[in-house]
């Protein structure tokens, strides 16, 4: 891969990455399509990382239709389709990782999926210092990711760019996610309602009154219309710093996390007040 990305920045040609974890739908293409707008060659990583999953997750049964993924990548004009084993990711004797502030990482759902954003921020440098890409694409359907990739840039002076792009949808406004597969057609019915409920609560948060914990109060109470619904959290945070919101003031984002069934449904909106 290193040496393939060498020979492209030796021509001056320019290089997008898209790192994903397989299981492609119209999400991670949307945000391949738009490297291909920005750059000249265009690389997608799939790597199911087992760093960023907890021993009770679903590391074993995450979808690898990795046949299907390359027909994807290749409709999509992708140049080079990146996809390590584990043990070459994780060679015997790994045991360096990369830990982003806390006030990132243990908020929202770093709370209930402790060490996941550092598993996620050390593959990540890894796949930058292999790519070696000048532009990276990130999909704000995880925000908090997003977030926190922008921040270990900035910290460890990366010259990537990193570009977040937007949430793509079903038709019903569920968030496209690999992990909707897991989903019981009863399930898969009820859970545009979370998107639904943040709308709502989003639009209640943009008329200004109240607080911050009633437009909270009021995204959970939506949600629990999703039978059997277990939240996480709904909360309201600066878009920037993650930090509980103050006011219903500025650049805010409301975020949420659900757990239908089997399946833990996230999904988050702009608020600006
Ligand atoms: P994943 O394969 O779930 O690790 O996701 C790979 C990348 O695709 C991440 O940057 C995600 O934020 C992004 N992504 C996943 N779902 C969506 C979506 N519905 N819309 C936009 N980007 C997405």
């Amino acid at each position: 891969m290193r040496a393939l990305t060498s020979r492209w920045k030796a021509k001056r040609l320019s290089i997008g990455f898209v790192p994903t974890m397989g299981a492609l739908h119209a999400g991670h293409g949307s945000l391949i399509k738009r490297a291909k707008r920005d750059c000249d060659k265009v690389v997608v990583s799939i790597f199911v990382n087992p760093t960023q999953f907890g021993p009770k997750e679903d590391l074993s049964r995450y979808p690898r239709p990795f046949s299907a993924d390359k027909k994807l990548c290749a409709s999509l004009g992708v140049d080079a389709i990146y996809h390590p084993s584990v043990k070459q990711a994780y060679p015997d004797g790994f045991g360096t990782l990369v830990e982003p502030p806390a006030r990132l990482t243990e908020v929202l759902c770093g709370k209930f999926r402790p060490g996941h954003f550092k598993g996620v921020a050390t593959v990540v440098l890894k796949l930058f210092e292999t790519v070696n890409p000048d532009r990276a694409y990130f999909g704000e359907k995880d925000y908090q990711q997003l977030t926190i990739i922008r921040r270990m840039v900035h910290d460890l002076d990366l010259t990537v760019q990193v570009v977040g792009c937007p949430t793509i949808r079903e038709k019903d406004k569920l968030a496209l996610s690999s992990r909707n597969a897991y989903l019981s057609p009863a399930e898969r019915a009820a859970a545009p309602l979370l998107h639904q409920a943040l709308d709502a609560a989003r639009r209640q948060a943009e008329t200004g009154r109240g607080r911050p914990a009633g437009i909270e109060r009021l995204a959970k109470k939506l949600i629990r219309r999703i039978p059997g619904a277990r939240i996480d959290y709904a909360s309201l945070v600066d878009a920037r710093t993650l930090a509980p919101a103050q006011r219903l003031s500025g650049r805010l984002r409301l975020l949420a996390a659900v757990r239908v069934g089997r399946t833990r449904l996230i999904d988050n909106l702009p608020v600006s007040c």
